[in-house]
């Protein structure tokens, strides 16, 4: 089975000195970015969308609205979106397109043009593919076990 999801990671991308409304002095901060990421077998893999800044107060944990000056503007987080749904899409079929036959090497390249990197595609598919492997000579093409012929050229497979 693929593991997939989502999941938020907070980075801290500066710190200094605020006055701390809650401590009511100049505190030290630390200035803090949320982002939501797709995961794969639990590892951030691809950044989806920016959830927000904000300054975390080292002294009393409080976290505020990072000031207008703090703010750096996102991504174009509406195509990183579509692009994990595409993504998540190919994940749930792979099992479903090794059975039907599809090579290996076709649904790495998929998964790898989707926006995984290529190990973690390659990963992914082998592992999918379970054991065995049949070898299209004439394209060199990998498949599972129990394919029988090439589809990119017919020919049967060894
Ligand atoms: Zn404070
Ligand atoms: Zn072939």
């Amino acid at each position: 089975m693929i593991i997939f999801g989502t999941r938020v990671r907070q980075k801290t991308i500066g710190e200094g000195e605020f006055y701390c409304p809650h401590c009511q002095s100049m505190c030290g901060y630390e200035h803090k970015s949320a982002r939501q990421f797709f995961t794969l077998y639990f590892i951030p893999v691809i950044p989806i969308k920016q959830l927000g800044e904000f300054i975390m107060c080292e002294n009393c944990g409080g976290t505020f609205k990072a000031e207008a000056r703090f703010l750096r503007s996102s991504p174009a987080a509406s195509g990183q979106q579509n692009r994990t749904e595409d993504l998540a899409a190919l994940l749930n079929s792979v099992k479903a397109k090794l059975e039907k036959g599809v090579s290996i090497d076709y649904l790495v390249r998929d998964l790898t043009s989707a926006g995984l990197n290529y190990d973690m595609a390659r990963q992914t598919v082998e592992n999918a593919a379970g054991e065995g492997r049949r070898v299209c000579e004439a394209c060199g093409l990998t498949y599972t076990a129990t394919a029988s012929t090439c589809t990119e050229c017919g020919g049967r497979l060894q």
